[in-house]
This record gives C-alpha cells, sequence and structure tokens, in this order.
C-alpha cells in the first residue's frame, strides 16, 4: 500500500508550531487508548510508527509522518484523560479549534472511537467543530475485533444513525488493529482526500 511510505517527519509542541502547510494532510484525534497509535501502524505496516504508549496525561507532542513531499499524517495527541488541568485542556481545546479553522492543507480529519463507547462528549466537540470548518470526519470505530458480528454490525449502524445529527460530511466505519478490518475503508478515504484516487479504467 501507499501508505507503508510514510516516514517520521517532524514533532511540534503544538498545532499552531506546524511549520509545513504547503501540500495535504490529513489528522488522527481520538481519545487516548482510543487505538489511534495502532491504527497508524497498521495503516502504515510500521510496527513504531506510532508508539502505543501506556502512560496517560503526559503533554504530547504533535508527530507528523510523510507519505512523499507535500502529503503528511498528522498524529494529534489524544485527549479525555480526567487528570489534566483544566487550563490545559482549554488551551488544547482552543488550539485544536483553531488548527481546524485555519488550517488550509487539513483535508480531512480521522476521529477514533472505541467502537463500544462512540461519540463521547469530546468526540463530538471535535466532529461538530471539525463540520464547522468543513473538514470531513472519517469516524473509525477501533477494536471491532471485540464484538462479535451481530453486534459489531449493529453498533455501526447505531453510530451511523447518530452520526446524522452532525448534518455534515462524517463517515463511519468498523476497524480493527488486530485483524485488519476496515483497513481498506481507511486507505480508500485517506485516498480520496489525498486525491490518490485510482482513475477508472474500463
Ligand atoms: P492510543 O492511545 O489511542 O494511541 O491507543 P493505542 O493504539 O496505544 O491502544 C490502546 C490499547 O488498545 C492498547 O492496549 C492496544 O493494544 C489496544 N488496541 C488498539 N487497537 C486495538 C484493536 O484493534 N483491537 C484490540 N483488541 N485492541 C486494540
Amino acid at each position: 500500500s501507499y501508505y507503508t511510505k510514510a516516514k517520521f517527519s517532524t514533532s511540534a509542541p503544538d498545532i499552531l508550531h506546524l511549520d509545513q502547510s504547503s501540500g495535504i494532510e490529513v489528522a488522527f484525534a481520538g481519545r487516548s487508548n482510543a487505538g489511534k497509535s495502532s491504527a497508524l501502524n497498521t495503516l502504515t505496516r510500521q510496527k513504531n510508527l506510532a508508539r502505543t504508549s501506556k502512560t496517560p496525561g503526559r503533554t504530547q507532542l504533535i508527530n507528523v509522518f510523510e507519505l512523499e513531499e507535500d502529503l503528511r499524517l498528522v498524529d494529534l495527541p489524544g485527549y479525555g484523560f480526567a487528570k489534566v488541568p483544566l487550563a490545559m485542556k482549554l488551551k488544547w481545546q482552543k488550539a485544536l479549534g483553531e488548527y481546524l479553522q485555519k488550517r488550509e492543507c487539513l483535508k480531512g480529519l480521522v476521529v477514533l472511537m472505541d467502537i463500544r463507547h462512540p461519540f463521547k462528549d469530546l468526540d463530538q466537540d471535535l466532529i461538530r467543530w471539525a463540520v464547522g470548518a468543513d473538514i470531513p470526519v472519517l469516524a473509525l470505530l477501533t477494536k471491532a475485533d471485540k464484538l462479535k458480528a451481530g453486534k459489531r454490525k449493529a453498533q455501526v449502524l447505531m453510530a451511523r444513525e447518530a452520526s446524522l445529527a452532525f448534518c455534515g460530511d462524517v463517515t463511519v466505519h468498523a476497524f480493527s488493529s488486530l485483524n485488519r478490518l476496515g483497513l481498506p475503508e481507511l486507505e480508500r478515504k485517506l485516498d480520496e482526500w489525498f486525491g490518490l484516487e485510482k482513475p477508472i479504467v474500463d
């Protein structure tokens, strides 16, 4: 796949200090522990591209991975930790809001949520901001392997129904880093955002 080419490019202390702004960028966000690092590693077929970390609450950097010049994946810090001071939460929210609104190269946002409890408050805030800024959203329901097929399908249908409330471009798919369920759908959406869709040949 194209995404195996991803290489670590830079880290930034916050989203307002990302240097490059040319080309196309797709950001990945989610509550801590939602499975974001695992999904990035699965997408790129690299075991340690995004570190899967179990040390919560630390100030995390934003990591930028380059596919090629001017095509980037941006790994935003996980949110939702109770222990993070309120002032820091508010600062982060403000920065995130500005990033979504002002970052012209941002063409899509992947929001990762545990399939067993999607659309928590902060997830909803984030999606609402993205829709308000006209950024298309892919809601990936992670750890789908934890549910049996019937329950999994029911969760996806429920989440699709719930996603209509955002009145925007919000696509929902189940995903698993364990068995790669949903990986083709993720790649297809990224291809679309990066303008990498294959031409249709008769
Ligand atoms: P992050 O904090 O969002 O980057 O989450 P991680 O990728 O570090 O994953 C958090 C925890 O969930 C880790 O223990 C992972 O092994 C586990 N996990 C992540 N993805 C999956 C998945 O698709 N299936 C299962 N069963 N566990 C997963």
